[in-house]
This record gives structure tokens, C-alpha cells and sequence, in this order.
């Protein structure tokens, strides 16, 4: 028997190898795969700099940003920040990347491992859908007259080498308000959202879109809720510290599976891939701590969130020297 969990844990180490500096983390399902995750880390160890979003305080912060204000605008970044649990590697994931390293997962395509990774509400649709035909799978399959369900839509941002494509969509969940639990044991306690199309992505910017809906509409209420409150929140915080010459970029993710955890730092470059007068394509790379699970994941930029998160940048990989982090590519106004 504790052979065959050797063995178990060998499939997964070599998985987790095949996705190279990416952040995803493949792991038994659910809760106990998780926590031994968590605390066999290697990365880092302790998680000392991962702060879980009910702690998290003006004391996580330095500086200027050590405002009420601020905690807020973090702790309602939470709030639209999602667990993604897929179960599928679609077949369709290219041989390399656009730098030319062999694709993430890549070694995986085809395969049934469970990958858990982040990424965030980057839009709630204003209306709760009825009289309409559901688009999502579960609708899909039914007699069309019974495809008539109240539903509601919203987009969920990530990176595109966590969910690739519709294969991957369609075989994954997407845990909403997954805060830090009061037991660190049991079941995950979360609502999900059903995926059922790919918005927009590109592979080379390596960021993805997800169209996802819920038939629940006192969930929808909530999303849109806490999806509204973000974004001027978000807004009220770009124009307060906009003045601020510091190169703050905060991350909100589930790492290895956990709860929305913070993490706090700076970027010290970025490439742009595009840029003009009004908007600017581009990456960045911060010292701001990640972990296996935080691909996807949300990256706040201070001074460029002027619009909200739509279309920002998802953590990506660990950079060069490693020690950083390297978002995927994003818009900034
Ligand atoms: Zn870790
Ligand atoms: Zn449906």
C-alpha cells in the first residue's frame, strides 16, 4: 500500500516537473491534496509572506500604502479572485512556448491529473438571463424546451497555460469565494460557476478568458455585488495613490489549493509588448511571492488600474533570477 502511494506521488512529482517555471499545482483532489501540498512546499516554506485575506491588515503593507483604504481595495480583490479545479489537459496544447521552453504540461496533453490554479471575475454581465436557452453543458444536452433556465453570465480571467482551451473549460470548476476556512479539513464549502465557452486568448500573451454561467441567482446577486464594489474600490485607490512614485504590485491567489492568500512586493521591470497614447501591452516581472496553484492569479499594479482588472495582468511564471515572478501579458491605462 505505501508503495502504490509512492508510486502515486512519483506521477505527480513528474507531472508537476513537466510544466517547467509555470505555476499550476497538480494534486489528488480536493482538501487532503491541498494541505500536503501546502506544507511540503519547497518554494516556501511556512508561507510566512502568504497572508490569509481575514488577517490581512495596514501591518502587510509599507509606506504610503499602510491605508485603511487599501486593506479594503485587497480584501475586495478576494472577493473576485477564483479557484480553478480542472481535470483535463487538453490534446491540443502546442510543443513550446513563445520563448521557445517546451509548453506547460505539454507531457500531460490527453491526460485526467487534477490541476488547481487562479484567476479572477473580470466582468458580471448586468442581467440575470430568462426566457433564454442556457448555454452551459448541463442545458446543452437537454430537449430544447427544457433549455429555457433562468442563468446568469460572467468572465473569468486567467492564464492560458492553466485553462488552454473549450476541452480544458469545459472539465474544470470555478470555486467563488474561497476565503480562508474556519477548518483547515474537509470538503472544500464553496460555490462554483459552470464554464462553457472561451471568451478570448492568446497564446503568446499567454492570458485567457472564460465564459462561465451559475443558475443560482442569489450567488449571481452576490458576484455582482462584490464585482461592482471591486471595481470602484479599485478605481478610488488608482486615483488616491496614483501620485505615489513606488512600484507596488500586490497578488491575491490559491496557492496550492488554499484559500485567497495575499502576498505583497514590487515589480522592477516590464516589457511592453504594444503601446500608445492610450493604453500600454505589456508584462512585468516583481519580487511579489507566488507558488505552485498562483498562475492566474490577479496582478494589482499601482497606477494602472484606472478601468478595474478587465483585461489585466495574470501571474504567468517564475522569472529571471528566479526568485521573481513574471505576469503574463495585460492592458494598462
Ligand atoms: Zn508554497
Ligand atoms: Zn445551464
Amino acid at each position: 500500500m505505501a508503495e502504490a502511494v509512492d508510486g502515486l506521488h512519483e506521477v505527480l512529482n513528474r507531472a508537476m516537473a513537466s510544466q517547467g517555471r509555470y505555476e499550476n499545482q497538480i494534486t489528488f483532489e480536493g482538501r487532503p491534496g491541498y494541505n500536503d501540498a501546502w506544507n511540503k512546499c519547497s518554494k516556501n516554506p511556512g508561507h510566512t509572506y502568504f497572508i490569509p485575506i481575514k488577517e490581512f491588515s495596514v501591518r502587510h503593507l509599507f509606506g504610503p500604502f499602510q491605508d485603511d483604504q487599501m486593506v479594503e481595495m485587497v480584501r475586495s480583490i478576494a472577493d473576485v479572485t477564483v479557484l480553478l479545479e480542472n481535470k483535463f489537459t487538453s490534446t491540443e496544447r502546442p510543443e513550446m512556448t513563445s520563448a521557445g521552453e517546451e509548453y506547460p504540461f505539454k507531457a500531460l496533453r490527453g491526460t485526467e491529473l487534477a490541476r488547481s490554479s487562479t484567476g479572477w471575475i473580470a466582468r458580471a454581465r448586468k442581467k440575470f438571463e430568462s426566457g433564454k436557452e442556457c448555454p452551459c453543458p448541463e442545458c446543452i444536452q437537454l430537449p430544447s424546451h427544457h433549455r429555457v433556465r433562468p442563468f446568469g453570465k460572467v468572465i473569468v480571467w486567467t492564464a492560458t497555460h492553466s485553462i488552454y482551451d473549450l476541452s480544458e473549460a469545459l472539465k474544470t470548476k470555478v470555486g467563488v469565494f474561497y476565503h480562508e476556512e474556519d477548518s483547515f479539513e474537509g470538503d472544500l464549502n464553496i460555490d462554483y460557476l459552470q464554464p462553457y465557452g472561451i471568451f478570448a486568448k492568446d497564446d503568446i500573451g499567454d492570458w485567457c478568458g472564460i465564459k462561465c454561467v451559475t443558475h443560482d441567482i442569489n450567488l449571481w446577486d452576490k458576484i455582482r455585488e462584490k464585482f461592482l464594489t471591486f471595481n470602484k474600490k479599485m478605481k478610488e485607490v488608482d486615483a488616491k495613490f496614483r501620485a505615489v512614485e513606488d512600484n507596488l504590485a500586490i497578488i491575491v491567489s490559491h496557492p496550492h489549493g488554499q484559500g485567497a492568500r495575499v502576498s505583497v512586493g514590487r515589480w522592477n521591470y516590464r516589457d511592453d509588448m504594444n503601446h500608445n497614447d492610450d493604453f500600454i501591452q505589456c508584462r512585468y516581472g516583481y519580487d511579489t511571492p507566488t507558488c505552485p496553484g498562483s498562475s492566474g492569479a490577479p496582478v494589482f499594479i499601482l497606477g494602472r488600474m484606472s478601468r478595474g482588472m478587465y483585461l489585466a495582468h495574470p501571474h504567468s511564471h517564475v522569472g529571471e533570477p528566479t526568485q521573481y515572478g513574471e505576469s503574463a501579458y495585460g492592458i494598462n491605462y
